[in-house]
């Protein structure tokens, strides 16, 4: 039977599970489907970053997601003799959430999945394999393999959001770059008993002998990962009694107990396209990089958070489909530069011929001796968004925009969904009234004089002032679109969306 919806997600892990959301909020008829019959359990991501928790929030999920993590202040890169090689400290986000914050990855996608139950036009329909698809003309036909024999489905698009050996990619023809990354590690998360026993930072000792990865994750749990050598098979590793010897040193028996176990192969990895027509990768399907920056997720939901208002205003007739070849150019380089600082800490890590370790050891000791003391930051700062769908040369265009917060209330909660027009004074009609509705039903002019609260307003007034603008027009992903004069930026605005 062919039944049309707008959108076929394939992945119901956290790539497709938010961009499930986000679109099925947008009013879109969205089939999310998995061929898995429940949450992946095995060890994955233990951090997530405040504009990961921001796109969190904006799919309805922040309060739940974060009632289980802890945030973390400091990472650092130790020599096996623990002294400080590199060391990352954070404190507070332009977004108001902790920059870095550690999770259980079933947990939130536990979250994301109930948050799915509550809206009547997304399906999710788990065991449901994808078994092939093809150009139907006005959209895509997909096969799945299910329990009741099989489906054949029929929507305008089809989002492959289905991992690393993602089906939808290969289907497409569609090869990878490879960044050259390619190591052996077993990860062990564990149940914490004694939490005082546990190091309250995130730590990579960088000893040749065995470089190792010891991490916070959300509360009551905690983490290692261990580098394999050569000689070491996953069959072993798995063993209990290597575990043990591996745990030994870090003195932990009796405060954690073994919850599950795995052995990965830590990829860099990057899709060649990211779009075929009316299909499109997204996560681990489009990239993949090894976790030492703890970004692959982070990178994954803010693929769906790119492409979900981009879909839904080419869907709505608000937009033209070029649009959605910015979803590549945009994510693309902000993903490279990701990989790039994720491959800068492996290899600082993942040395195993001590010399090549001591020299390590003596440049970055000699670096860190001459530069100025640690200060905490706001964050990883990554590229702002480039292209199209930005008014380059704006100030602060194609950058996160601020979320001021008053006690708990947030400003994007106050401010709803959509692009936002915030001017820093009342806009006459004559200004934007005609441009803004032709600009598309999603936008919203918000004089910060009239009637909001100066917990918002005195803070937005200000990075306003900051940037010389009397308005900022932010995109509905949060990013900035540009900012000058209201008129400006919506005739702009509406140039881009054509
Ligand atoms: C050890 C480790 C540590 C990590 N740490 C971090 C971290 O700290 N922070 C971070 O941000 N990231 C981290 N990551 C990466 C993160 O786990 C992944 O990037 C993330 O899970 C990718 O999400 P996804 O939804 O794109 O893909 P997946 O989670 O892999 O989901 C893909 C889904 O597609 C389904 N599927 C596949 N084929 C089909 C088909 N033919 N039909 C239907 N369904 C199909 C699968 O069943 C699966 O549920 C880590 C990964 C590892 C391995």
């Amino acid at each position: 039977m062919t039944a049309a919806y707008d959108v076929i997600l394939v992945g119901a892990g956290p790539t497709g599970a938010v961009l499930a959301i986000l679109l099925g909020q947008s009013g879109l008829r969205v089939l999310l489907t998995d061929r898995a019959p429940q949450i992946y359990p095995l060890p994955r991501a233990a951090h997530i970053d405040h504009e990961t928790v921001r796109i969190f929030q904006q799919a309805g999920v922040a309060d739940a997601i974060m009632a289980t993590s802890r945030p973390a202040e400091q990472y650092d890169f130790l020599t096996a003799d623990r002294q400080v090689l590199m060391r990352f400290l954070s404190h507070g986000s332009p977004s108001g959430w902790p920059a870095s914050n550690m999770i259980h990855q079933p947990s939130v996608e536990a979250a994301l999945r109930q948050r799915i139950a509550d809206l009547a036009n997304v399906d999710l329909r788990v065991s449901w394999e994808l078994l092939d698809f093809h150009d139907a003309g006005a959209g895509v036909e997909a096969r799945f393999r299910t329990v009741d024999g099989e489906q054949r489905v029929a929507a305008r698009y089809l989002v492959g959001c289905d991992g690393a050996a993602s089906l939808v990619r290969a289907h497409c023809g569609i090869g990878l770059e490879d960044l050259q990354f390619d190591e052996p590690w077993l990860v062990i998360d564990t149940m914490v008993q004694d939490p005082a026993r546990l190091p309250n930072i995130n730590l990579q000792i960088c000893d040749p002998a065995r470089p190792t990865t010891c991490v916070m994750m959300g509360a009551g749990r905690h983490r290692w990962e261990f580098m394999l050598k050569p000689d070491e098979s996953p069959e072993v590793a798995l063993g209990d009694g290597f575990i043990a010897t591996l745990l030994a040193p870090w003195k932990v028996d009796g405060a954690v107990t073994l919850e599950r176990k795995a052995v990965y192969r830590f990829h860099a990895l990057v899709a060649d396209a990211w779009r075929r027509g009316p299909v499109f990768l997204a996560g681990d399907a489009a990239h993949q990089m090894p976790p030492f920056a703890g970004q692959g997720l982070c990178s994954g939901v803010r693929d769906a958070a790119n492409l979900a208002w981009k879909l839904a205003a080419v869907l709505r007739g608000e937009a033209g489909e070029g649009l959605l070849d910015t979803y590549e150019t945009e994510r693309r380089p902000h993903v490279k530069a990701i990989i790039d600082l994720a491959l800068m800490m492996g290899r600082t890590v993942c040395i195993l011929d001590p010399d090549a370790a001591a020299q390590r050891d003596a440049a970055l000791l000699a670096q860190r001796s001459a530069a100025p003391p640690d200060v905490p930051g706001q964050g990883m700062a990554f590229p702002p968004v480039a292209g199209p769908c930005v008014l380059t040369g704006s100030p602060a265009a194609g950058e996160p925009f601020v979320q001021p917060w008053s006690g708990t209330r947030r400003w994007d909660d106050v401010a709803g969904d959509g692009a936002w027009l915030i001017t820093a004074d009342a806009v006459s009609s004559d200004e934007v009234s005609n441009d803004a509705v032709s600009a598309g039903p999603g936008l919203r002019v918000l004089p910060l004089d009239d009637g909001i609260p100066g917990d918002f307003a005195q803070p937005l007034q200000a990075w306003l002032a900051r940037r010389g603008a009397r308005a900022v027009l932010v995109r509905p992903d949060r990013y900035v679109f540009g900012t000058g004069a209201p008129e400006a930026l919506i005739a702009a605005w509406r140039r881009a969306l054509v």
